[in-house]
């Protein structure tokens, strides 16, 4: 905050706060705010009636509460102090941000992402064991998936997706955040919504799902993992596709490490799938970061020059579509060790075929 100017941080609904100090905002009208500055303890503006679920961390902020008359904005505004500049947490509401500016016309405001983004990236210890728990669990799924103990053939892909969810939340999941069942040519389609669409035989299945497991101290933290399997006995075609997938999505893993541009990890991903013939429809960045939110910084995209970092969470995960036809996408999690990058993941990375 001091190198950037900014005297002041609110953090509200969204990832920003939890993160910080554990405490999950009600997604409610009633304004629930921590405001940190440079001196003393933050404050915690929230609802009265809310105040029962605040684990009370005096050592870190003093509880401020509000009652049904009170107005929570006056009181951010006096938490604040004499702030000429403020930032707001990314996916704070845009009604608390207008209220704010009315009540001071003096402040600039801006968003936290440039103070807390850096930090997220870097996961400590506790963080990263969260992460592999998630991804341990969607690993067991992948599994099932791989196994034939998630059937496909004759179902809907709602079904299946249902399915998957019921096992993220089985797993240790305390939410399921996606659980993508794309079957046939709806695979063309990277963020598929689940259909009425009944799974056939001699068909590409791409399942993509993570869910928001509970971390240490508060914060829950996502898993997300791509695998795509075949209701039958893929053809030469398809194996060949799939071959130049699995090659750009290993590369793109084993290229991570301290002091590696993002966007050098994608054009390795990228640079593969163009050899092969397929660059066309490899329609979106490699990966995203992970962590208390499913797409967090580093982005692994084109342009962004910033060097990962030790602790840095993210996923690698090309995709090669066709439209009207089919598509595939291969998606692990990854943390950067000062030895390179090491997969969370390790559920099979082949074109399984299931006969389920
Ligand atoms: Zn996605
Ligand atoms: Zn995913
Ligand atoms: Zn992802």
């Amino acid at each position: 905050m001091l190198s950037q100017g900014v005297d002041a941080c609110l953090l509200s609904v969204g990832p920003d706060l939890p993160w910080l100090v554990g405490y999950e905002a009600m997604p409610l009208e009633r304004l629930t705010m921590l405001v940190v500055t440079h001196e003393g303890p933050a404050t915690l503006v929230v609802p009265q009636l809310e105040v029962p679920r605040v684990v009370e961390r005096p050592d870190v902020f003093a509880v401020q509460a509000w009652g049904e008359t009170d107005d929570p904005i006056a009181l951010v505004a006096n938490a604040m102090g004499p702030a000429r500049h403020a930032v707001l947490g990314d996916k704070t509401w845009a009604t608390f941000l207008v209220a704010l500016t009315r009540a001071c016309p003096d402040v600039q405001f801006g968003v936290s992402s440039s103070v807390i983004g850096p930090l997220r990236a870097v996961k400590d210890p506790h963080e990263i064991h969260a992460l592999r728990s998630g991804a341990e669990a969607v690993d067991r799924i992948a599994a099932d998936l791989q196994g034939g103990r998630i059937p496909l053939i004759g179902r809907t892909e709602q079904e299946v997706s249902a399915d998957i969810g019921r096992r993220l939340l089985e797993e240790g999941h305390h939410r399921v955040n996606f659980a993508i069942v794309a079957s046939g040519p709806n695979s063309a389609s990277p963020h598929h919504e689940p259909s009425a669409r009944v799974i056939g035989p001699n068909e590409v299945v791409l399942c993509d799902f993570g869910g928001t497991l509970m971390g240490k101290g508060g914060a829950g933290y996502c898993s997300d993992i791509t695998r795509c399997v075949f209701t039958g006995e893929p053809n030469a075609e398809l194996r060949e596709i799939y071959a130049v997938l699995f090659a750009a999505e290993a590369a793109g893993v084993a290229a991570g490490g301290p002091g590696v541009a993002a966007e050098d990890v994608d054009s390795i991903t990228r640079n593969i799938i163009k050899e092969g013939g397929y660059g066309e429809w490899f329609v979106h960045r490699t990966g995203h970061g992970i962590g208390v939110e499913e797409h967090e910084d580093p982005y692994i995209v084109s342009g962004n020059r910033n060097a990962l970092e030790v602790g840095n969470a993210y996923s690698v995960e090309p995709g090669i579509y066709l439209p009207g036809r089919f598509g595939f996408r291969l998606e692990d999690i990854v943390i950067v060790t000062p030895n390179g990058a090491e997969p969370l993941n390790h559920a099979n990375r082949q074109l399984v075929s299931v006969e389920a």
